[in-house]
């Protein structure tokens, strides 16, 4: 992608968006204080990494031709520009973050550049991170944060400059980075009331997806597809298929205009932990991992 790309870089006032968002919901939600308050730290720094992707000329190869799927090649974005911010972060982050992710970050840092590009790497052509996790003594799970937290705000700005997704994307993973979806949102449009889009859990490309349909198994018989709310939150409900135990979360924000869909899946953890009770499985982690 060349300085000369026909959209401009994108905005970054979204990311203020749903920082408020977060602080908003933090005094509604007092038990997801720790998890919010992480999040409001760490939108910071996406903020900065956003804004810093947008100024940067990204090899061309990078975007596939039209009509070329996944668009994105995350996997050649290049280590030598990505190391030292990588590094930055793992600084950066460190000190807000978590006990368990703080510890880790500094353990990272400490690993040097080589170790730190093996991550990245790793993460990027997506290769299983548990031998590297094993090797390094961490939890392969809490490990993959720091490039997922990393490389989504600069994915979200490189999709963004593509563009809206093609009506006939089909399919129930992320058209631009190849990624499972995180959630799904029901919203108004001007022409389709009521739509129901996917959204991707690493750029946030929203793309449609037909509703009450498991994303994982294709399941879409309506009494196998069941949809648990959130007492606090109403607008996030949990969908279960009951065909292959996967669930994820929708959030309606027809219900509530100011719902920013992935700050409302972290402050709703009451629901993952129903659906761990349940014996049920993530259709995928949020960056938190949770
Ligand atoms: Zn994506
Ligand atoms: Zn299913």
């Amino acid at each position: 992608m060349s300085p000369a790309s026909p959209l401009s870089a994108p905005s970054p006032a979204i990311w203020n968006e749903r920082q408020q968002r977060a602080i908003k919901l933090l005094a509604r939600k007092p038990q997801a204080a720790p998890l919010l308050e992480f999040l409001i730290d760490l939108l910071d720094l996406q903020r900065g990494l956003f804004v810093w992707a947008g100024a940067e000329a990204w090899p061309g190869d990078l975007v596939a031709p039209a009509d070329t799927y996944p668009r994105l090649r995350l996997e050649t974005l290049p280590g030598e520009r990505l190391g030292p911010v990588f590094s930055k972060f793992l600084a950066d982050v460190g000190p807000r973050a978590t006990d368990v992710l703080s510890e880790i970050a500094q353990t990272v840092q400490a690993k040097g550049e080589s170790s730190q590009h093996r991550l990245l790497e790793s993460w990027l052509t997506r290769q299983n991170l548990e031998p590297l996790g094993q090797e390094w003594g961490i939890d392969e799970r809490a490990l993959e944060f720091f490039p997922r937290a990393l490389v989504q705000p600069i994915a979200e700005q490189l999709a963004l400059r593509l563009g809206p997704v093609p009506e006939a994307w089909k399919e129930a993973f992320c058209p631009y980075c190849a990624r499972p979806p995180q959630l799904a949102l029901l919203r108004d449009e001007t022409v389709i009331k009521g739509r129901h889009l996917l959204e991707c859990s690493l750029c946030r490309t929203l793309w449609p997806f037909r509703r009450a349909v498991c994303p994982h198994c294709g399941e879409s018989k309506a009494e196998q597809v069941q949809f648990h709310s959130s007492d606090e939150l109403p607008h996030v409900r949990l969908v279960e298929c009951q065909t292959c135990g996967a669930y994820f979360k929708s959030v309606d924000s027809r219900m509530d205009g100011l719902a920013m869909p992935f700050v409302e899946e972290i402050a709703t953890v009451e629901l993952d932990l129903w659906a761990d009770e349940q014996g049920l499985w993530k259709l995928q982690p949020n960056i938190l991992g949770l």
